[in-house]
Formats: C-alpha cells, structure tokens, sequence
C-alpha cells in the first residue's frame, strides 16, 4: 500500500524538516494528511547558496551527462508511478487515472527536455578569414520558479526539466497545497545522483518566498505558474532588477463550433475534456461559440454528457470527476453561478455544491449568458461550461478575443477555409482544431496578451533558460 510522504525540504541534496507550517488536507474529506514546513529566511539563504554551488557544478556538466541523469530520474519515476498518482489523488482529489497519467505526461517532459538539452545549438556567422563569430546558449544561471498546485507533478517537471537541460540550478516553490509530487521528482532526481544543490525544492507563505528570492543575486530568471494578478506582482519585481520572466498564466479558452460539424460528437469530447482535472486546468475548454444551427443539438449532448459524469472519491474506479481542490473553488463556483442566474443566464445541469463534506461540484453547464456574466470574463477554473449561439465565424473570432486573455482556443470545422480563418484569427499561443489537447512535450506552450510571457516544452521552451552570448575570435 502506497503512503504518503514525509513533507520536507530539499536543500544542497539533504532533506531538512524545516518549521512546522500548514496542513495539507484530502479534498475529498477535508481530513488532514500532512503538514507541509514553511521556509525560514535562514532556509532560503541556504537554498540560494546551494543554488550558487550547483550551477558552478552542471553548467559545466556536458549535456550528455547532463540527459543521462535527468532520463535516469524519469525511469525512477516511472517505476514509482503508483506511489506518486497515490500521493496525487490524496491531496489533490483527481481520480486516480487521471493522476498516472499526469505522472506519465510529467516523465514525457523530463524526458523531451533531457533530449533537447543536448541540441541547444548556437551558431557560426560568416565572417572574413582570420576572424570567427560564435553565437552561444549559455545556461542563464540559478532559477527562482513557483509552481500551482492543480498539476502536483507535471507543473513543477515542466519548470525544472527546462532548467536542469538548460544547465541551470533551481529553486523551486511549489504548492503548499499539493507537495508531494514536486517532494516525488525531488527524490527520483536525489536517487539518480543529480549532485547537491542543482534542484532545491522549499515551500512557505508565496508572497514572503518570491519577495525574497527574487532580488538575490544569483537568481537570474523568474519561472512562474499561476494567476495573471499574481504574474504580474512577480514580473514587476523581476522587472525591478532587470531579471527576465517565464510566465504561465490564466486562460478562458474559447471553442468555436463551425456548422459543418457532427455536434453531438464535438460536444461529448468537449464535455468529457472539460471535466479533466475538474476543470481546474488553465487551458480547459470553457467559452463555447456554438454555430446557431447547431446549437440546441450541441447543448443538449453536452447536458446529457455532463449530467452522466460520476463526480467522486478519485480513488473510487468508477470516479470520472474527483472534488475541487480547494475550499477556494467551491466558493469561485458558487459565486459565479449565482451571478450568472440573476443575470439571466440557464443552469441546465449541475450548478449546487454536492455534499457536505469534501470540496464536490458537478460539471455544470450554463447557456444563454450575457455579456456582463462575470463568468464571461473571470476565468472560473473549475467545472463550469458557458455555452452560446453564435451566427458567423467572424461573430464568434470576435468574441473568442474579447478577453484579455490568449493562452488555448479550440474550434471544430472540416473545413480548410474556416481553419485558415481561424489560424489567422484567434488570438491564443495555441490553437487545436478537432483535438482538445492544447501542449504535449513536444510542442510550445504558452500565451499571449495577458496570459504570459515565454513558452514551456517544445524547442522553444529550453531557450527561456538560456543566454545568448556572442563570442568574437579574431586569430592573429
Ligand atoms: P492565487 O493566485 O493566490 O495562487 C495561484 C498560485 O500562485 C498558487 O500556487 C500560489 O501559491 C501562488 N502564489 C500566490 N501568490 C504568490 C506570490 N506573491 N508569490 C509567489 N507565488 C504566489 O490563487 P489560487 O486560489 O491558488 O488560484 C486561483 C487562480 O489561480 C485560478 O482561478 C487560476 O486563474 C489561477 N491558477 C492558474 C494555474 C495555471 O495553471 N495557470 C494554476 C493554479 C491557479
């Protein structure tokens, strides 16, 4: 039987036990499972001194060596994937399917990373003899990131996968919420032999965290995942030191739904996505523009689709949707919703909190919102599906961008013209047409607009961690 681990530091490759902090509680139960330690000023100084040692040590590592261990750490953890999807669904409530998969997707990032580490190559410029000019990707140094805590796993991978193929040393916050999947990576790395202070994992108050780490010296680069007004806060004061940032943040994804599609089966995908993770994803279909010839077909396969969804304990197998992750959500939801009814918006499935104990909602389908719902602009991150008609394509790019945000946007069409519209169109630094998967490792992911800065995974996202530095070598 799988248990959940020992909530701790890791700091210069030792666990340290740190002040006694917050409790960690099931969502399902609201029944404490751990107490997470909070990081000192004295913890932090020593993370940022181990952080100084570890990049002096793999930055000159080479890149091979460099992928062996990180490939060696994702072996480890695929082996342990069933302790870790435990760990995962205790704290966080998703079911337990979902939670190997996301050990598995975290694995696939390491392992992208480890790869593309080893093909970060600069470039030579032509020049006249005698002289060279080089360009370089050098690793930009020790890394300060802060992790969420709806992905326990795969968030904190995506951040230290690029930095640790970068070259780069690390000190992650991640949730105090849900730690026991960074503490997981943090072992699997410590078992593979990454040496003493290339990784740093702490957690503590967030706001005390990045207020200190972030003006010290050998922090160059900002990683964070999380909400827009907190991605701002921390881009402001990075931008007060001249650090740069990688930021990951909050998203209301558009789906447009052309008329030349099957609605009852673009519906029942969308439905059965938008109950990944509860919705509390910040690519979740959320938004959907549905053509007004298809609409009332699309919503009534949505509804029958929502309403069959068996919300549950994750660790029942025949659980599709676990709780909410926070007693914050419940509260989000409750308050949207209510907004959206006295504006006149239709629930037509879910709509109250389930229960009495446990953070459960049910996915939750609301039509025919108007423009103020404050659910039409406030990203609800959770299980909650707006759906309205619309009656062009042009009606619908429109509203897709009417938000500040640009992270993911989703449509369904058969058609090459409506497709070449729409990629021309959508303002969001990813589009899917007919797939709801918005990032795999092999491919960029990140926003634009309000919804961030830089791109995680692909061959893009290693570059966040690097500089480029120009060497010219004249040879007398
Ligand atoms: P929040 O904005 O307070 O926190 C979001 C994350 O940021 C948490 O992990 C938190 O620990 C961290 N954080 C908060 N203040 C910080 C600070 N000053 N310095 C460093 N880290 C800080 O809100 P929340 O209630 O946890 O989540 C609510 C909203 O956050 C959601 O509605 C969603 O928009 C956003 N969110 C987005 C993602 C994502 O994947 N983009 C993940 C989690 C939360």
């Amino acid at each position: 039987m799988p248990s959940y681990p020992d909530l701790q530091h890791y700091i210069g490759g030792r666990w340290t036990r740190g002040v006694d902090g917050w409790q960690v509680l099931n969502p399902a139960d609201e029944s404490v499972i751990g107490t997470v330690p909070l990081a000192t000023r004295a913890d932090l100084d020593d993370a940022l001194a181990a952080a100084a040692d570890g990049f002096r040590i793999w930055s000159r590592t080479s890149p091979a060596k460099r992928a062996a261990i990180m490939l060696k750490a994702a072996a480890l953890m695929r082996e342990r994937i069933e302790d870790i999807a435990y760990a995962i669904t205790l704290e966080h409530g998703k079911p337990i399917a979902q939670a190997r998969l996301e050990v598995i997707r975290g694995c696939e990032f390491f392992e992208w990373d480890a790869a593309e580490g080893q093909r970060t190559y600069g470039r030579v410029i032509p020049s006249e003899p005698g002289i060279k000019y080089v360009v370089l990707h050098r690793p930009i140094g020790a890394v300060a990131a802060f992790s969420p805590w709806n992905f326990p796993m795969s968030q904190p991978a995506r951040k230290i996968g690029g930095a640790l193929a970068a070259g780069c040393s690390i000190i992650l916050k991640a949730s105090e919420e849900t730690p026991a999947g960074a503490i997981h990576i943090a072992r699997a790395f410590h078992d593979a032999g990454l040496p003493p202070g290339v990784l740093n994992l702490v957690f503590g108050v967030p706001s005390e965290v990045s207020e200190y780490l972030i003006p010290q010296d050998p922090i160059r680069l900002v990683a964070f995942t999380g909400s827009t007004a907190v991605g701002k806060l921390l881009t402001g004061m990075a931008a007060r030191h001249m650090k740069p940032v990688l930021m990951e943040l909050g998203g209301h994804a558009p789906v447009i739904v052309c008329d030349d599609v099957d609605p009852v089966a673009a519906a029942t995908m969308s439905a059965t996505r938008k109950a990944r993770n509860a919705g509390q994803v910040c690519t979740s279909p959320t938004r959907f523009f549905v053509h007004e010839t298809l609409y009332d077909a699309f919503v009534a396969a949505f509804v029958e689709k929502a309403r069959a969804v068996t919300v549950g304990n994750g660790f029942d197998p025949s659980t599709q949707m676990g709780p909410l992750a926070n007693g914050r959500r419940i509260e989000a939801m409750e308050t949207l919703v209510a907004d959206a009814r006295a504006k006149g918006a239709r629930v037509r499935a879910g709509g109250e909190r389930l229960g009495k104990s446990g953070y459960f909602y049910p996915l939750t389908v609301l039509t025919e919102l108007p423009d103020d719902a404050r659910v039409m602009r406030e990203e609800p991150f959770g299980p909650l599906a707006l759906i309205n008609p619309v009656s062009s394509l042009d009606d619908a790019i429109e509203k897709a961008n009417a938000l500040p945000h640009g992270l993911a946007a989703y449509a369904f069409t058969h058609s090459a013209h409506n497709a070449d519209r729409l990629v021309e169109g959508v303002e969001a630094g990813n589009l899917s047409i007919n797939t709801l998967e918005a990032s795999i490792a092999e491919t960029p992911f990140g926003g634009v607009k309000e919804s961030g800065l830089g791109r995680e995974g692909g061959a893009e996202g290693i570059l966040n961690y690097t500089i480029v530095k120009n060497v010219s070598h004249r040879m007398i």
